[in-house]
């Protein structure tokens, strides 16, 4: 079993990324940026979920599992360098990461002021660039290692109103299909699952009548749930997955067919 770090996972897809790789047997920093109390809970339930694991495999030391949360901004350079060095101290080096930490600042083009634009950019691609350099290093020494980046079908598609967002999440495409190439030959894979609509606090501020329009347009007609994307980011960190790496893997009911 590996440290695993998945950035922004106090809430939302992160918190249930979390989970499931508490599940899988794996100590998880839990890395958040402001909602101390939100990533709190998530360690919380991550020790319920290493506990049903143990029990699962019938391991009586408890499963020995260990989480801890991180405050960091996965946009600042110093901020990763201290978050990473903190998870060392405290779980060992990373093996899996998941970068999972994201923001929307939604405006149609001519209304995008560029500090929204670069804030977007910042945390979305910045912040992924950064932690995957900083992880890499130890992966390449242990000669192992998976990164999960978190895109989005809009970084596929596009969608009006998200000329930063779109734009961040395609250039993680780039990121994860160059970086595959890369690491391949230091046994580090490295995938990007693509969520399409997904019931969090993030599409929870979108108006009624929005999530009823894109709903709509889903082949099973309804929003995924975080646990749908976990499942996923578990399966492509776990063994059975060493031959999969440079992949874009939708999630999204079909919404993108
Ligand atoms: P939420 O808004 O629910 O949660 C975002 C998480 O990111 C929070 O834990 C937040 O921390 C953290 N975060 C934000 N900025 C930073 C930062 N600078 N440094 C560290 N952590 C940060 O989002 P979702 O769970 O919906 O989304 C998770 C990922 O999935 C994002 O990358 C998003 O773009 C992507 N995605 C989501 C979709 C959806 O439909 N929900 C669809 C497609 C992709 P804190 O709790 O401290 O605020």
């Amino acid at each position: 079993m590996s440290t695993a770090l998945v950035t922004g996972g106090g809430r939302g897809i992160g918190r249930a990324i979390c989970l499931a790789l508490a599940q899988a047997g794996h100590d998880v920093a839990i890395n958040y940026a402001g909602n101390a109390a939100a990533a709190e809970e998530t360690r919380a339930l991550c020790e319920q979920a290493a506990r049903q694991f143990a029990h699962t495999v019938n391991d009586d030391r408890g499963g020995g599992a260990r989480f801890a949360t991180f405050a960091a901004d996965v946009s600042e350079a110093q901020g990763v360098e201290s978050l990473f060095e903190q998870v060392e101290a405290t779980l060992g080096s990373v093996g899996i990461l998941v970068n999972n930490a994201g923001i929307t600042r939604d405006a149609l083009l001519l209304r995008m002021s560029e500090e929204d634009f670069d804030a977007v950019l910042d945390t979305n691609l910045k912040g992924a660039f950064l932690c995957c350099k900083r992880a890499s290093r130890n992966m390449v020494k242990q000669r192992g290692g998976r990164i999960v980046n978190i895109t989005s079908v809009v970084g596929i598609a596009g969608n009006p109103g998200q000329a930063n967002y779109a734009a961040s999440k395609a250039g993680l495409i780039g990121l994860t299909k160059t970086l595959a190439r890369e690491l391949g030959s230091r046994n580090i894979t490295v995938n990007a699952v693509a969520p399409g609509f997904i019931a969090t606090d993030m599409t929870d501020a979108m108006p009624e009548e929005a999530r009823t329009a894109v709903q709509a347009g889903i082949a099973l007609r309804r929003a995924g749930q975080p646990e749908d994307i976990a499942a996923l980011v578990a399966f492509l960190a776990g063994d059975a997955a060493s031959y999969i790496t440079g992949q874009v893997i939708c999630v999204d009911g079909g919404m993108t067919l």
